[in-house]
């Protein structure tokens, strides 16, 4: 049996060497290594995918929160509500444009925001709110952004790990993860869904102003060169990145096909079992499965992760703190018990291998030790 990782890019980049190798080639022979063709033409395709006006390339998907940001021209002290349980990126930028994060729970099934919860905590300085596709699956986006309308709020989808899912409105209309707020971004992170090989990110929208304002901010406040308009950073997708990602796009849909067709496995093994809550879906979205994260009941987690480990497989804990129990935003407004729902899913979830190459007898072998391992660790 091969190996069994988090995620097996060793094994993906086998099925398309030589198309990389090409490409890699053909950038190299050009010496257009920045703002080359290449870019252009994967930004082209990405906005057909996604069937969104513009696409705007930065360098990772954090400055692609960021720039999001920035391009709102928000003040300091402005509020923006985001989740507590998501990667520290989304918090980390608000707080480092001197705005302020506020935090709030999230629902139990789906371990997204909770747009109740987000309704709760809108004052008069709320200017944004950074719902986050969690693990693969879209947000109540209709819901928040029923509530933006009424309070006049920006949303900044964070789909970092939601690129491709398809989120279904009520009236059945059907809109791809991240093209529906007023901005989306996502990360090119080599692990994440659509992954290069090296950092990448970008903002989506279909807003023609905001657009020229990112592609000003990214490019150093600059739309005509070495006249700087506002203060901006320096953000930017490579061509090699851009080169890999175009062949990757192209497979974007059948690599979600393959993280589900796991999903599907590891959730019949697992339904059944009392220990065991497998991740559900919300009707109003598809999952991509980023992540594969399971709640255990009654259980010892780390007893749990260490058998595991015993047996070469690797787990892991997506996420262990929430972000208002962060020494860094630490902060007199949210105390331990503040967000339960949070708490609860950190102290008791654990992500399983998930990724385009599983085979049938490694997820065999997964399930049958965590099943062993839960039995062990059951209290
Ligand atoms: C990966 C990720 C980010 C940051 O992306 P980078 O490219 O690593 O900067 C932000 N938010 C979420 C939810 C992520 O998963």
């Amino acid at each position: 049996m091969r190996k069994i990782q988090m995620v097996d890019l060793q094994q993906q980049y086998q099925q398309i060497k030589p198309e990389v190798e090409d490409a890699l080639k053909q950038i190299l022979d050009s010496c257009a290594f920045i703002n080359g063709p290449a870019v252009k033409n994967f930004q082209e395709n990405m906005e057909k995918y996604l069937k969104v006006k513009h696409v705007i390339p930065c360098a990772n998907g954090t400055d692609a929160i960021q720039v999001s940001l920035m391009a709102l021209g928000l003040n300091a002290g402005d509020e923006v509500i985001t989740t507590t349980f998501t990667f520290i990126a989304t918090a980390e930028v608000i707080a480092l444009l001197g705005l302020t994060p506020v935090l709030v729970d999230v629902l139990p099934d789906t371990f997204n925001i909770d747009v109740r919860a987000i309704e709760q905590a809108i004052t008069s300085k709320t200017k944004a709110i950074i719902p986050v596709h969690l693990f693969g699956q879209c947000a109540n986006m209709e819901d928040v952004m029923t509530l933006a309308k009424k309070h006049n709020l920006h949303v900044i989808e964070d789909n970092c790990q939601a690129i491709g899912a398809d989120y279904t409105f009520k009236d059945g209309i059907q809109q791809k993860a991240g093209t529906i707020g007023t901005m989306g971004c996502t990360s090119f992170f080599p692990s994440k869904n659509l992954g290069c090989y090296g950092d990448g990110g970008a903002v989506f929208t279909n807003d023609d102003q905001l657009a020229h304002q990112l592609r000003g901010i990214v490019n150093h406040g600059m739309f005509v060169r070495y006249y700087h308009d506002m203060v901006g950073v320096n953000s930017r997708l490579d061509s090699i990145q851009a080169a890999i990602l175009d062949i990757k796009l192209k497979r974007l849909d059948k690599y979600a096909q393959k993280r589900q067709e796991a999903a599907a496995f590891y959730n019949k093994a697992f339904d059944d079992n009392e220990h065991i809550t497998t991740p559900k879906t919300a009707s109003f979205s598809n999952h991509v499965f980023h992540q594969y994260t399971l709640v255990l009941h009654r259980t010892e987690r780390e007893k749990v992760i260490s058998y595991m480990a015993e047996k070469q497989i690797p787990v892991m804990i997506y996420y262990p703190v929430p972000l208002h129990l962060q020494k860094a935003y630490a902060d007199t407004r949210y105390r331990q018990g503040a967000f339960p729902v949070s708490e609860h899913l950190a102290a008791n979830v654990i992500s399983l291998p998930i990724h385009t190459e599983l085979d049938e007898e490694q997820l065999n072998y997964i399930t049958t030790n965590l099943l062993d391992a839960v039995k062990l660790a059951a209290k």
